[in-house]
């Protein structure tokens, strides 16, 4: 929902509702972690009047147990923390699942698969950052794509069933290469807001 028009939000979601999207994806970024600030618990409980497809919190923000309770009251079904904003992340998707939510894990590009060796036991998703987190309309970083295939095959080795979502510079000329090599989940935002046909875009990349 970063790349909605926020004097519409109530038409944006009824657009995803139609759409086959899976998710309502909501970008909260806090100004510290990454620069840049996008929206808060006024703007979702907005969107959560309106969503009637899962809402999938990412969170770039420092200490974000701080807020776990407030996203699960706010109707959010999957919540997703920054690796690098967790240092006791075992005890972050202990606490997400704890209050009924599905745990989710994201790597910034410059962080590597390996540090997830543990972690990827106690999540349910894991998403790959295809540009540096702080903003939408990005081009997609390349290197995400090595990153996605050895997610799959850790995934494969260790026989679990975690979801691999991708987020940023998505679009119709890249998806099918990232379904390819493991990903589940695209997030894409300018691709779908700013395309003069919204729902089409959602399926090209479905
Ligand atoms: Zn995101």
């Amino acid at each position: 929902m970063l790349s909605a028009d926020f004097g519409h939000l109530a038409d944006s979601c009824r657009m995803v509702n139609q759409s086959i999207a899976w998710s309502i994806h909501l970008d909260v970024m806090d100004g510290v972690f990454v620069p840049n600030i996008s929206y808060g618990f006024p703007v979702i409980q907005a969107i959560a009047r309106y969503a009637r497809k899962p809402m999938d919190a990412h969170l770039m923000t420092v200490e974000p147990s701080r807020y776990y309770e407030r996203y699960r009251e706010l109707g959010v079904e999957w919540l997703t923390v920054h690796y690098e904003t967790c240092p006791h992340l075992n005890r972050d998707l202990q606490e997400i699942r704890r209050l009924g939510m599905k745990a989710g894990i994201a790597l910034n590009p410059a962080t590597p698969v390996s540090v997830l060796e543990q972690a990827v036991y106690s999540a349910d998703l894991v998403l790959v950052m295809s540009v540096n987190p702080g903003f939408g309309g990005q081009a997609f970083i390349e290197e995400s794509l090595e990153k996605i295939n050895r997610l799959d095959r850790i995934r494969k080795e260790k026989g679990l069933d975690f979801l691999i979502q991708v987020d940023g510079g998505i679009n119709d000329s890249n998806a099918r290469i990232l379904y390819e090599n493991g990903a589940d989940i695209l997030v894409a935002g300018n691709y779908v807001f700013k395309s003069p046909d919204p729902l089409a875009a959602i399926t090209a990349i479905s």
